[in-house]
């Protein structure tokens, strides 16, 4: 290969005897700094940085964040357990068992219906899935902590009761 006729790079460029020094470029540097660390303690209304998290993000309403599961009016999940939600989960993340429901005009309930938030991508699928509006992620958290992986496998109660922080 052959660098004939390509351009000189920067190298070759000749700097002059005060950039040579360093120094003042170093100083002119560290003035930039500090003239933008002063208008910034100076002006704290309009710096772009929030102070989580003491304040925390607005999101849209259409934001997706953790699951609940939906209840009729006696306080009973709104689920029938027909599997859709789970079936349209590209995570593998939904584990629902079916149990017959005592009362003839509904089919089904859900005797256990887990959800792995570790696995899951919030991705929605689910709650379009649902043919009947019973898992929603309307919830708006988006903080989600625990400090061992068991706590992320949520169950019935706890998406029947999600009214918690991020902290499972
Ligand atoms: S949001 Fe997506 S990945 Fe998470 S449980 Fe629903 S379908 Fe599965
Ligand atoms: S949450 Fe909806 S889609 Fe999932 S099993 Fe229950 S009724 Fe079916």
């Amino acid at each position: 290969m052959s660098f004939e006729g390509l351009p000189i790079g920067t190298a070759a460029k000749k700097r002059s005897f005060r950039e040579k020094l360093y120094f003042p470029e170093i100083l002119r540097g560290l003035g930039v700094t500090i003239r933008h660390l002063l208008h910034n303690i100076l002006h704290t209304a309009d710096m772009p940085t929030m102070q989580y998290p003491e304040e925390k993000r607005v999101y849209s309403d259409r934001f997706r964040g953790r699951h609940r599961l939906m209840k009729r009016e006696d306080g009973s999940p709104r689920c029938v357990a027909c599997q859709m939600c789970s079936t349209a989960c590209p995570a593998d993340c939904i584990d629902i068992v079916a149990a017959e429901h005592p009362d003839p005009s509904i089919e089904k309930y859900p005797a256990t219906f887990d959800i792995d938030l570790l696995r899951c991508v919030y991705c929605g699928l689910c709650e379009e899935a649902c043919p009947c509006d019973a898992i929603r992620m309307d919830t708006g958290i988006y903080e989600i902590a625990a400090d061992k992986r068991s706590s992320f496998l949520v169950d019935k109660e706890f998406l029947l009761n999600n009214t918690t922080d991020g902290t499972l």
